[in-house]
């Protein structure tokens, strides 16, 4: 829920430099004014509806086609080109496993696409890290064949599961978290990206938007959304505006620190007139139970 508000807070200014702290306070503040997700959110709801059918695990011909069929019914949610490449193909018929390795030359794809839509993954109770890791990357390779764009998802999946399982009455780790999940980076430029984190909580956070690319890659964004989390993890709305205002690929890497801070700090924490002004705010908190209640299901 706090993702999906995050990432249409965010997507006013995708693309463009980094907005003036004030403009982004703006929007966040208005007392009216719908707040449009975009493919984010979609394919969060996607998986989540997934998740909750399978009772917590991912077939992959299914969810492949499920996103296909999301895309296909509102091509409008600003998907990039590479998803539009491969769930196009899939729709057509063709099996994900060609569909994905198709994009980019045949390397498959490196953008944040599948990270962006782990989220209910890393919300699934009961599963152990290393299943999570296992279901993010199950979940990411049906459109993701390039493993920076795995290790973007299981890297993102792995953080929300952790930062649900800590406790708000205690500081959060952040040098913690970072070991934990960097062990599941299979990459050296993740767990090289990863391993900077720590060093950068207590600086500015143009030191973040200096230090990570923060566009539409995996690699550039993902990390960049955990460090901004965990420089405020108890503050969602300071988290998420920090995240808007790195600039790049706002609305994604917004999704993802409020999927973090959502995880982390619960629903309640979501500010009223943000889930009054979410669109179809009743179908988004309808699947976000659906997921809470798989921990009980399993
Ligand atoms: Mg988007």
């Amino acid at each position: 829920m706090l993702a999906a508000c995050a990432d249409a807070l965010g997507a006013p200014f995708e693309g463009r430099p980094a907005a003036e702290p004030a403009r982004i306070a703006a929007i966040m503040n208005r007392p009216s004014s719908p707040l449009r997700w975009t493919d984010d959110t979609a394919q969060m709801l996607v998986l989540a509806a997934h998740l909750a059918e399978c009772t917590g695990e991912i077939r992959r011909e299914a969810l492949a086609a499920a996103l296909a069929r999301a895309w296909e019914a509102e091509p409008g949610r600003g998907y990039g080109m590479g998803a539009v490449r491969v769930l196009s193909q899939v729709r057509s018929g063709v099996p994900w496993q060609r569909a994905a390795a198709s994009v980019f030359g045949g390397a498959g794809s490196w953008g944040n696409g599948a990270a962006m839509r782990v989220a209910p993954v890393g919300l699934v109770a009961g599963l152990s890290l290393d299943d999570i890791a296992r279901a993010a990357a199950a979940s990411a390779q049906v459109t993701h064949a390039h493993q920076l764009g795995i290790d973007g998802a299981v890297v993102q999946a792995v953080a929300v599961a952790v930062a649900a399982r800590t406790s708000r009455l205690r500081r959060l780790a952040a040098d913690d978290l970072i070991a934990v999940v960097a062990q599941y980076a299979r990459t050296p430029e993740f767990t090289a990206e990863l391993r900077s984190v720590p060093g950068l909580l207590e600086g500015a956070a143009s030191d973040i938007a200096a230090r990570f690319a923060c566009d539409a890659t995996a690699l550039g964004s993902v990390p960049a959304a955990i460090a901004v989390f965990l420089r405020h993890p108890d503050e969602p709305a300071d988290a998420i505006a920090e995240a808007i205002g790195l600039g790049g690929d706002t609305d994604t890497i917004a999704a993802m620190t409020g999927a973090l801070a959502g995880a982390r700090c619960g629903e309640g924490a979501i500010p009223a007139s943000w889930a009054l002004r979410l669109e179809q705010s009743m179908r988004v908190w309808t699947v976000a139970g659906q997921l809470s209640g798989l921990g009980q299901r399993r």
